[in-house]
């Protein structure tokens, strides 16, 4: 599908578009948009659009704060639940350019692009099919969030247990309605917890939908008078919400992760790419686990991956082969959890892959056995390690890794540091209840 600038003219006017709201990411993945009016559009699908980039965070200083959307055009579609009554509300998702026309290089979809780029170079499309999972939480009588679900549901549980279900059938449908291939949803393991699967698309497409996704999930959350959280780990001894993403990247048309004449079915390409996702995990949970909470999730016990190693037996590993051979043969990356930017995400991945297809990388040795069930030391003799134990630790790993370094690209690298580093401090200085449980009376 590629629609033309006279294509999106002309639906926004089947459709009585009244507002198109101008979207795109800032580093931390939160949407931003600049909305306009429909007599605006056509100047804005010429890209003509300016707004002051100086106020989002990590874009730009103050002297060169005049940057310019450029409308995807594929990417028009509409919001199916705002009211008709004052015109449908539409949206195009925009490339950041400065206001020479060059594509600015802080903007995450232009560094998925040149990540994808290089993988075209190559040869190679990428395909991308993400597993989030989130909360829905009750909200108190000021409206505020809780933490407070009022479901016993369980994995794959039907209802009428399940009040989230509603909000849930909700989102999936306004979801098709915005051009979404919808796959499953279904109830996932903690109390309020879901998780709403999407057909694979390519890369780019995917992370646009994981950005949607967010933002559409929250809103008829909301109309249900419940709170959406993609935070990872929101309840203590309970499972976190993961974003496991599924990848694979095609050449000639054809899955080049399958080669029917391996005893795992898996291409040489295949195992190239997952020894570089393993040889530069540690920097990648930087992006994919971006917060102090993320890693509160990747702990023992909780379905969550801890240690490097992959397998195509068993969910204990890092990353997973799952099942399915020819065109669906894909690599799942377990860690990734849905506070992660998806533009930044995926181009980290991508190009630590690709590194691994380019170097020659081979992975280690399938692990057959649950990990969790290994021994410490029977985890040392089979070398495999932890990722990064916190959110500093993983910062740490990504200023040590050159080739992700360099995927993110000097600016966005330089603020996202920044910021990270200053949500370590701010966290790593408070005193959290816990310490008061633990240490008032004892001491
Ligand atoms: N919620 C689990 C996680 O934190 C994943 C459960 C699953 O396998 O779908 O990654
Ligand atoms: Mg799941
Ligand atoms: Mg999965």
């Amino acid at each position: 599908m590629s629609l033309t600038k006279e294509d999106v003219l002309q639906k926004a006017e089947e459709l009585d578009v009244k507002f198109v709201r101008l979207q795109f990411t800032d580093i931390l993945g939160v949407i931003k948009n600049v909305a306009i009016t429909v007599d605006q559009l056509e100047e804005a699908l010429d890209g003509e659009i300016m707004f002051d980039g100086s106020s989002i965070d990590g874009f730009t200083r103050i002297q060169e704060s005049d940057m310019k959307l450029k409308p995807d055009y594929d990417t028009f579609t509409i919001f199916p639940w705002r009211p008709e009554e004052d015109g449908t509300v539409a949206r195009l998702i925009c490339d950041v350019y400065m206001p020479d026309g060059t594509p600015f290089e802080g903007g995450p979809r232009n560094v998925l692009q040149n990540a994808l780029d290089e993988a075209a170079e190559m040869g190679y499309e990428m395909y991308l099919g993400p597993e989030p999972e989130f909360f829905l939480f009750e909200k108190d009588e000021e409206g505020e969030p809780t933490t407070i679900t009022h479901d016993n549901g369980g994995y794959f549980d039907l209802g009428p247990i399940d009040e989230g279900q509603d909000a849930r059938r909700d989102m999936v449908i306004a979801l098709e309605k915005m051009g979404f291939d919808m796959e499953a949803s279904h109830h996932e393991v903690a109390p309020g917890q879901h998780e709403i699967d999407f057909k694979y698309e390519d890369a780019l497409k995917t992370a646009d939908n994981i950005a949607t996704f967010r933002f559409v999930v929250k809103s008829i959350a909301n109309q249900h008078d419940l709170h959406a959280t993609f935070m990872p780990k929101p309840i203590f001894g309970e499972n976190g919400s993961g974003m496991h993403m599924n990848q694979s990247l095609f050449k000639d048309g054809e899955n080049a992760f399958y080669d029917e004449s391996d005893e795992l079915g898996l291409s040489q390409t295949a195992k190239y790419y997952i020894g570089g996702l393993l040889e530069h995990a540690n920097a990648i949970a930087a992006v994919t686990n971006p917060t102090v909470n993320s890693y509160k999730r990747l702990v023992p016990g909780y379905e969550a991956p801890v240690y490097k190693a992959w397998s195509a037996s068993n969910r204990s590993a890092l990353i997973r082969i799952p099942a399915a051979r020819g065109a669906g043969t894909r690599v799942e990356m377990r860690n990734p959890d849905p506070a992660a930017n998806p533009y930044l995400a995926t181009a980290v991945m991508l190009k630590a892959g690709l590194d691994g297809i380019k170097n020659e990388i081979e992975p280690p040795a399938e692990v057959v056995d649950n990990i969790f069930a290994m021994s410490a030391q029977e985890k040392e003799e089979a070398g495999i390690e932890s990722l990064p134990g916190n959110l500093h630790e993983a910062v740490n790993e990504l200023l040590s890794d050159e080739l992700i370094q360099k995927a993110l690209g000097d600016h966005v690298l330089e603020h996202f540091v920044e910021a990270k580093r200053l949500e370590w401090d701010v966290y790593r200085t408070q005193v959290h209840d816990w310490e008061l449980d633990q240490y008032l009376k004892t001491f």
